[in-house]
């Protein structure tokens, strides 16, 4: 397994300092699984202002679909072939058919009645709760044998910096055929490290990163947490992989709860750093395929401007889906590494 980085180095007159030269560095770095390219630069301060949120949430209640006078009346239902209830619920929540479908067997899982949930006040209760919902639409899918239940993907996009259109808070669920981009990447790329090494990269990238340390943040469980080495997000991603399990399917629910937790602190260690919003996907393997493991990243979301309300992701990500982080992983890692002690 190799960690490659090229080291790259800038030359500018700084005007300020009778145009002194001034050395700016950066650093391209391989994800050692699909060699896809990481830019690490910009070096600053990981600190943000907090989003006016009492400003983005005013007066969106009133029209939210997902609160709950409206949420049973006028989300969709599924057809009694795919579930011939409708919808389904585990206590305040709500999963139904998304109305903005991107594939065919597509679900909005709503994270309970309140509507806006500040990123602090969630509970691991609360979030393992969302993924149990989706685990039984997904396991319902398996049992009526769905041509799509394949891949079982829970993304959360939380809060409109990280894509989300609604305040309130949802989870994105869907099983597919048809694996995206950089999953299908990572599990082409698993098959063939496992035939050419005959072991399991998750394992043995796991292995390497608890003993190298320096981006390893802890064990909940089966579950054990680093900051990635190539991270896309521009404060790092968080990565984490669940021991023995290759498909969202075989998660049980201590799963769930220890990944939930992991979250819960992964929100309180950025929240320090000004940052508010994030996405969250699962990456899982299809029944069988013993050469992955069930992995998740979190990646925090903020702005590049946010008076303006820049985004975080330019031209560079949107078309040539080149990333930049503003600081090392290894600094990151220190960051956050208190939550898990
Ligand atoms: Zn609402």
């Amino acid at each position: 397994m190799n960690f490659e980085a090229q080291k790259k180095e800038t030359i500018v007159l700084n005007p300020a300092k009778n145009m002194k030269r001034r050395s700016i560095p950066s650093e391209i770095r391989e994800d050692p699984l699909t060699g896809r390219t990481a830019r690490i630069c910009h070096f600053m301060k990981l600190q943000w202002e907090k989003p006016d949120f009492n400003a983005l949430v005013s007066g969106t209640a009133e029209t939210c679909p997902f609160c709950p006078e409206k949420v049973m009346q006028i989300t969709p239902c599924f057809p009694e072939e795919i579930l011939p209830e409708g919808r389904l619920t585990i206590a305040d929540m709500v999963l139904f058919p998304n109305i903005a479908p991107y594939d065919s067997l597509g679900a909005v899982a709503t994270m309970g009645a309140q509507h806006y949930i500040p990123m602090l006040d969630f509970t691991a209760d609360r979030i393992s709760g969302a993924f149990r919902l989706a685990r039984d639409f997904f396991q319902r899918m398996a049992e009526i044998d769905h041509p799509e239940s394949v891949y079982h993907i829970i993304n959360w996009n939380y809060m409109p910096p990280a894509g989300s259109s609604l305040i309130h808070a949802h989870l994105q669920v869907f099983s597919t055929s048809s694996a995206p981009n950089l999953m299908r990447e990572e599990l082409e790329a698993a098959r063939r490290y496992s035939r050419t090494n005959g072991t399991n990269y998750w394992d043995d990238l796991t292995a390497h990163e608890i003993s190298a340390g320096q981006r390893y943040l802890g064990t909940i469980g089966r579950t054990r947490w680093f900051t990635h080495y190539a991270p896309m997000g521009v404060a790092g991603d968080v990565l984490a992989v669940v021991d023995d399990v290759s498909t969202t399917l075989a998660l049980t629910d201590d799963d769930l709860d220890d990944i939930a937790g992991g979250l819960t602190r992964l929100m309180a260690g950025y929240e320090k750093m000004g940052i508010f919003s994030f996405n969250m996907n699962f990456f899982t393997g299809a029944e069988g395929d013993d050469f992955t493991r069930f992995h998740l990243l979190f990646s925090p979301r903020t702005f590049f401007n946010q008076s303006l309300g820049t985004p975080d992701i330019g031209a560079l990500r949107n078309l040539f889906n080149e990333t930049l982080c503003m600081a090392f992983p290894e600094e990151i890692n220190t960051m956050l590494k208190s939550e898990f002690e």
